[in-house]
């Protein structure tokens, strides 16, 4: 089956995460004395803080703890707004067989629960099924999945992790597309291998979710810089759509997003072929509707699991950047509805 005619709602024509669940797992690159000494403060009073205040505070970015309350606000995300979800279950760099076993039986469980919802999909982290104890196991595992979403119609977004683990995601994929079609992967514009990545795949013309990547990469790999990360992107962007690929933009930049529908009406690409990608939680509201009103297919990564509290602790703490961002959307929400 060629690209074009894959069965999966992230490349037909009509029609995804919280803040929070975005982070590296290595160490931040040092900061300097000051900044480091106010981030540890502030880690330390969200540490101190009852978990019932923080589970407050990551409302606005996890659906719940089950899928119940995950599937409660997809079905509610586009019913009302006509927002699509990719729904994930919290969990990276998973360690024990036991838990390894219980992140696949959770997906395993959510794709079936995906039957006869269109207007969602699922998005994996490969580290959450043993990739770094035993790829071929993973690939197992994956294929596994990607295998019972075809049966009931849906699609898998492999996520991308830190630059250690590109390599065996994408060497992952290849082998899971030699069977399916219903699965994509993700390009982080920040590192400079990106480019030679998508000139490997081009024969397979994988659906790509394009976003600059979250996890701080060293300069001999990878921009530093986020303005040049963006334009980056636009550029990884041309050179995707020219070679006829689904492109899910994620990012909450409003001017990349504009670029990039500027890009689109240049190649007169319609509306129902461009896709954006947020992270529940994220106050975007009117740029989203926006971008539904004009017929662009939106999609918000809906995270939701029992391990919560350690996920998003351990995303706060390496990341100064997501504390400021996540702060800054609560006091920015409390003086504007956007
Ligand atoms: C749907 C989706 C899927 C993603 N999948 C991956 C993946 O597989 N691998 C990967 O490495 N990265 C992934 N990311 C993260 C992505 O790479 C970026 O790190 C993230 O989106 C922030 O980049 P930005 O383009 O929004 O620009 P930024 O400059 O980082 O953000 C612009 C503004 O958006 C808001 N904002 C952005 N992120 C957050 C946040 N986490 N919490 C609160 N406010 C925020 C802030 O107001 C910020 O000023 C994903 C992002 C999205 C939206």
């Amino acid at each position: 089956m060629s690209p074009s005619a894959i069965n999966s709602n992230e490349t037909q024509a009509s029609g995804e995460k919280p803040g929070v669940v975005w982070g590296e797992q290595k160490p931040a690159p040092r900061r300097s004395g000051l900044s480091e000494a106010l981030h540890r403060a502030l880690v330390g009073v969200m540490k101190a803080m009852p978990r019932s205040v923080v589970r407050l505070a990551a409302s606005p970015y996890i659906a719940g703890e089950d899928s119940a309350q995950a599937w409660r606000l997809a079905d509610d995300l586009w019913r009302t707004k006509q927002l699509h979800s990719t729904l994930d279950v919290l969990g990276e760099h998973v360690q024990s067989q036991a838990d390894i076993d219980d992140y696949f039986s959770q997906f395993k469980q959510l794709v079936t629960e995906l039957e006869g919802r269109k207007h969602a999909n699922i998005s994996i982290k490969l580290s959450a099924l043993g990739q770094a104890q035993d790829e071929d196991a993973c690939f197992q595992r994956t294929r596994e999945l990607v295998a019972q979403a075809r049966d009931v119609g849906t699609f898998v977004r492999f996520d991308m992790e830190d630059a250690t683990t590109v390599s065996s995601t994408l060497g992952i994929y290849r082998r899971v597309r030699k069977e399916f079609d219903n699965c994509g992967v993700v390009l982080q514009s920040r590192l400079y291998r990106t480019r030679e990545d998508i000139e490997s795949l081009r024969e397979l013309r994988p659906n790509v979710r394009l976003c600059i990547g979250i996890y701080p990469e060293n300069p001999s790999i990878a921009l530093q810089s986020k303005t040049e990360m963006k334009r980056h992107l636009l550029e990884l962007l041309n050179v995707l759509w020219d070679n006829g690929q689904h492109v899910a933009i994620a990012t909450h930049e409003e001017w990349v997003i504009r670029k990039a529908l500027e890009l689109a009406d240049k190649k007169n690409k319609p509306s129902h072929e461009i896709e954006v990608q947020m992270l529940l939680g994220v106050p975007r509201n009117a740029l989203q509707k926006e971008l539904v009103q004009r017929g662009v297919r939106v999609r918000l990564y809906v995270p939701y699991g029992r391990r919560w509290y350690a996920y998003s602790m351990r995303r706060l703490e390496n990341n100064p950047d997501m504390l400021r961002m996540v702060a800054g959307n609560v006091l920015g929400g409390l003086f504007r509805a956007r």
